[in-house]
This record gives C-alpha cells, sequence and structure tokens, in this order.
C-alpha cells in the first residue's frame, strides 16, 4: 500500500476512540486511566483486558493479545485487515468515499458500506428460521432432505412476512435509502418502501472472504397458484455494486477450503440444492453458477483455486449442450475439464434425493468433453446416411476442437472421428479447424500481453496512415496511370483535404486529358486556399526523391492503406475492451474484432 494510503489510514485511526469501538463489542468497566472487559481471545473470568484511552491500544495480561483498533477487529471478528478499517469507519461514521483512497476495484468491494447489512440481514435471517415463523420453512426443507446441518452449514435463513428486515436495519440505525442501496429492501408501484425478500426461503450468497454479498431467496408456499405465478421460483438480490451475478459463484468460499493436494478438482453444477446436497454426500468442492453463463470473471476466479473442472449438469438436452459449451471455455484457458456422463433427465439434487445408488455410480463416470460432445450429437444427426448432417455434426463439434491446445488428444480424437466419419484426416481438418469463438479467446491473450503497447501504436499507426496517402496521392500527380489504378480500385482518400485534392485534378485529369499534373500549376489554382500548405508540405516532401512506381507497387499501397484503416479499428475497439468492465460488450466487441480482422487483406 502507498504512502498516501497508510497516511489515510493513520488519519481514520486518529478520528476514532479504540474505548469506542472495543466498547460495541465488549462490556467495559472503567479503573483508573484504562478500560477493561473479559478476554474474548482466552478463557477469561476476571477482566484481564485493558483498553487504553491514551496508547489506543489493548492489551490481556492474561494471554498477551495485544494491538490497535484495527487488529481489535482482525482478530474478535476474523476478518482482513480492509474489513477491519471498513468496520472501523461505518462505527465512527467517517464516510471513505471522501477520502478517495487509492484503491483497487476488488479493495473497494471489500470495504463497502453493502457488506455490513447484508452480514446483518444475514443474521437476521437465520434467527427468522430459528423462531415460530419459521417452522414452516425449516420443515419445507426437512421435506426436501435439506438437514438442519446443510440449513446451519449454508446459513439458510427465512424472510417472514411484513417489512421486519427493514424495520430492524431502521431501528440499527439504518437509512432507508442505504437499505434499498443494498438491495434489501425495494420501492414498491405505490411509492412505500417494501423488504425485497418476504416470505422465502433465503440462501446467503457468499464472498471469497465468507462475508454476504446478496441473497437468493426461493419461494416455498404450495398450493397457491396465484402466488407461484406472481412470484419467481427464485429471486435475487439486485445487481448492485458487490452483488454481480457474472463475478459471482455460488460456495466457492467453501469449496476452495475443502481442496487439498489429493483433490483440487472443482465440480461445477447449476443450482444452489446441487451444492447442498452433494454436500450432504461429504463432496464439498463444489459451485454453481448464479443462474446464468461461464463468464470470463467466472473463469478467471476459478483459475486462482484449481485446473481441474469437472461439469456435472442436468441430463437434459439444455443440460448437455450447456455442458460442452461450458467445456469449450474452459478448455480455451487450458483448464482440465471432465465431464459427467449424466444420461438421465434429472440434476444432481434429483439424482441424490430420488436413487442414491444411481447417483454413485454417475458421479464416477466422467467422460472427455469430446466423447461427451461426439456421444450427444450422434445421437442427434443421422450422418451415416446423409452428408449434409455429417458437415453439421462436425461444425457441431468445431468450437470444441479447436478449444483443445494439446496435440496428443487432437491426434487421438482424430483417429477416433476417421473411424466414425470414414473421412480422411484431411478432410476432417478442412472442416474442424478455424473457429469464431477461438480466434476471440486468443484476442484476449493478446489484448492482455500488449495492453502496455498499445497506448503507443494509434499515433504512430494513425501517422503512417496519413503519410502512405500522401505518397500516393504525391504518384497520382506524376503519372495519370497511377490516376487510373485509384479510379480502377474505387479508392476514396480518409484525409478530407487528400479527397479535395483529389477531386481537383480528377477534373484536370478528364477535362484536359494530360498525363500528369503539373505541379506547380496546381500550386497557383490553389493560390488563396486554405489547401495550400499542406499541398505544399507534400510537393516538398517528395519531389526530389527518386520513385519508381509500378502497377503491383500502387496496388500494394492501396492494400496497405486498406489494413491500417482496418487495423486504427482494432485499435480503437481494443481500447473500448481494456476499458469496459462489463464482458457481455467485451464479447461483442472480441466479436467485432475477429471480423475486421477477416477483412485484412493478405
Ligand atoms: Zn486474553
Amino acid at each position: 500500500m502507498d504512502q498516501d494510503f497508510s497516511q489515510k489510514i493513520q488519519q481514520i485511526k486518529e478520528q476514532v476512540n479504540i474505548v469506542d469501538i472495543v466498547g460495541e463489542y465488549l462490556k467495559l468497566t472503567r479503573k483508573g486511566n484504562n478500560f477493561w472487559a473479559i478476554c474474548p481471545f482466552h478463557q477469561d473470568s476476571n477482566p484481564s483486558l485493558s483498553v487504553s484511552q491514551e496508547k489506543q491500544i489493548y492489551k490481556c495480561f492474561s494471554c498477551s493479545e495485544q494491538g490497535n483498533v484495527f487488529i481489535f477487529l482482525q482478530k474478535y471478528k476474523n476478518i482482513d485487515f480492509l474489513s477491519a478499517v471498513r468496520e472501523v469507519a461505518k462505527i465512527a461514521k467517517i464516510d471513505l468515499e471522501k477520502l478517495h483512497l487509492n484503491l483497487t476495484e476488488s479493495q473497494k468491494i471489500k470495504l463497502h458500506p453493502f457488506k455490513i447489512l447484508n452480514n446483518l440481514a444475514l443474521n437476521f435471517y437465520q434467527y427468522q428460521m430459528t423462531t415460530d415463523l419459521g417452522k414452516a420453512a425449516f420443515n419445507y426443507l426437512n421435506d426436501r432432505k435439506v438437514s438442519e446441518k446443510n440449513i446451519n452449514d449454508f446459513a439458510i435463513g427465512f424472510a417472514p412476512s411484513k417489512n421486519q428486515l427493514l424495520e430492524y436495519l431502521q431501528l440499527q440505525g439504518y437509512q432507508t435509502n442505504e437499505i434499498i442501496g443494498a438491495g434489501l429492501a425495494k420501492i414498491t408501484d405505490k411509492d412505500k418502501v417494501k423488504d425485497m425478500f418476504f416470505n422465502r426461503i433465503i440462501f446467503p450468497i457468499l464472498d471469497l472472504d465468507g462475508e454476504c454479498l446478496g441473497f437468493s431467496a426461493r419461494s416455498f408456499i404450495k398450493n397457491q397458484d396465484n402466488l407461484e405465478k406472481a412470484n419467481f421460483k427464485y429471486i435475487n438480490t439486485p445487481e448492485t455494486e458487490i452483488f454481480k451475478k457474472g463475478r459471482i459463484l455460488y460456495n466457492l468460499y467453501k469449496a476452495k477450503n475443502s481442496l487439498n493436494p489429493h483433490n483440487k478438482s472443482i465440480y461445477l453444477v447449476e443450482g444452489y440444492m446441487d451444492v447442498i446436497s452433494l454436500s450432504s454426500q461429504e463432496i464439498n468442492n463444489c459451485v454453481a453458477l448464479m443462474g446464468t453463463n461461464l463468464t470470463k470473471e467466472h473463469i478467471a476466479t476459478l483459475k486462482q483455486f484449481t485446473n481441474d473442472i469437472i461439469i456435472f449438469l442436468d441430463g437434459d438436452i439444455p443440460g448437455k449442450e450447456a455442458a460442452i459449451k461450458i467445456a469449450t471455455n474452459l478448455l480455451a484457458q487450458n483448464f482440465n475439464v471432465k465431464v459427467i456422463d449424466n444420461q438421465t433427465n434429472q440434476d444432481p439434487d434429483e439424482l441424490i434425493k430420488n436413487n442414491l445408488e444411481q447417483f454413485k455410480t454417475i458421479i464416477n463416470t466422467t467422460l472427455h468433453p469430446l466423447d461427451f460432445a461426439i456421444n450427444f450429437y450422434q445421437t442427434k444427426y443421422d450422418f451415416k446416411q446423409d452428408s449434409y448432417q455429417l458437415k453439421t455434426f462436425l461444425k457441431q463439434l468445431q468450437d470444441l476442437w479447436n478449444a483443445i491446445k494439446d496435440p496428443i488428444t487432437t491426434k487421438f480424437y482424430l483417429e477416433k472421428l476417421k473411424v466414425l466419419t470414414n473421412l480422411t484426416e484431411t478432410e476432417l481438418f478442412s472442416v474442424l479447424k478455424e473457429s469464431q469463438q477461438i480466434v476471440a479467446s486468443n484476442v484476449v491473450n493478446q489484448v492482455n500481453s500488449k495492453q502496455k503497447q498499445s497506448k503507443f501504436i494509434p499515433l504512430s499507426l494513425k501517422q503512417k496512415f496519413l503519410e502512405l496517402q500522401k505518397q500516393l496521392f504525391f504518384f497520382s500527380l506524376l503519372d495519370y496511370q497511377v490516376y487510373q489504378i485509384l479510379e480502377k480500385e474505387k479508392f476514396i482518400f480518409d484525409d478530407q483535404r487528400l479527397m479535395t485534392l483529389h477531386f481537383l485534378i480528377t477534373e484536370k485529369y478528364q477535362r484536359e486529358k494530360i498525363q500528369q499534373i503539373d505541379l506547380q500549376e496546381l500550386l497557383n489554382l490553389l493560390k488563396d486556399n486554405e489547401l495550400l500548405p499542406f499541398y505544399q508540405e507534400i510537393i516538398n516532401q517528395h519531389q526530389n526523391k527518386k520513385y519508381q512506381f509500378t502497377a503491383s507497387i500502387i496496388k500494394d499501397d492501396i492494400k496497405n492503406i486498406k489494413n491500417y484503416r482496418i487495423e486504427l479499428k482494432i485499435v480503437n475497439l481494443r481500447s473500448q475492451i481494456t476499458n469496459t468492465s462489463n464482458p457481455e460488450k467485451q464479447i461483442e466487441l472480441l466479436q467485432q474484432m475477429s471480423n475486421l480482422k477477416k477483412n485484412l487483406i493478405k
């Protein structure tokens, strides 16, 4: 952390009194200059923890635990430094925004005040599950074979009816707009503020530190058709500054802690209930998507913890298609990927509940994604009879095929496909190679490695682009044949000034039937015109050089200029890609970029 940052942290420390902060959590008694409390860091019966207002530190005379206000919170709440800073700022009512701390995106999220609200809401919902009100939800879960242990392990809660959370948080001193901002309440059509979730089972979504980012809430009341229609089965916290579905993987907090040197793989499943059911089978290395596709951010997050992913989705057609798509994206980023060969129409949760023996067999049946995809598409396309279907079959494998970078695997499946399709290696290659998606993912890598340089490219590229056009224009003055090539190629100058000059000589060539332009004559013609200095610059740059130009040189120049034009657009797109954090936008831009690349003339 930089100098500036430590200074600002120092300022926060100076604005608070450690006695107030510790007093929020421990009962303090004044004796002389110091305050005393029962020490929370060891089995204490007499108050042996002293808090010094003068020195702004705490110290236990029994277990020697000591430190400043931040260290107290880190140890007491088992949180990291930045989270402790956030708690202190909250208690002392310091607006961290106004301090302009120079933080990274992840530090900003860590410090975010919404987390405190969410953690409070989490405790509230969990408590509600244990009350009479929560009984119906508790029983519903039990009926679905979600045990009390599951409920505790996953901090599953219950949101009661009416506005109980809102009232609870307001009583804690939170402003209504903060509560709405954190996605815990909403404004209704009738301009009333209401709890976001009511009469629902609540699944908290935790970040990698185990802190709450938001919630997913499931309706559970049966036999109320209208209610079911009005309320979706699951609703989530709306996107907030900290709750972004495209970045969150449910249960990653726990899954990462369950990895060990003997088992470093992570199961990727579709829903929360899959994760919870798998954990009842002692399978804890399991994460679920928040009902979205696997994004670039998800992939980057997973990469921090593992290289081995096992995909376990529904056995129905959409489930299989999703598995193939996800496997393709993961393989392209060099993960080892396996897909569980689930031939039932059930998801892991249903399998565990309906047929545990079958589940135990299925979970041990993993396939390479290509085998999985070949099996799947084989049932879809009758390629033994129909060449069109054969081609479609291979096209479907294309993205997956191109995501595999290992030559041995490629060779292995090439042999397999040869037998299956009766095609030769060359024939297979001509259909399988080259794929949109992979072009895009390669581009991502290029963008990342070239990020630093790319700032300098636009200027020189633009310069070259203009210089080459000026030279071409000069040639067109010297020789009518050059002019003719430009016309034939339908070449248009990009620079407005060159366009005007070109128009001028077009008139001369057409009207006067000359073989070249008299440079001096054109100069006189441009007298008093604002284009004169530009024209003069071109003449000065080129007239004393000895040029030899053939038709093929001119055509080369035209090609280069056209390519520069495309490259400039690519550079522009590339900087847009680095400047946007919206993954969908990035993919769209990458697509445009790869389309542009195809237009480059070789
Ligand atoms: Zn102690």
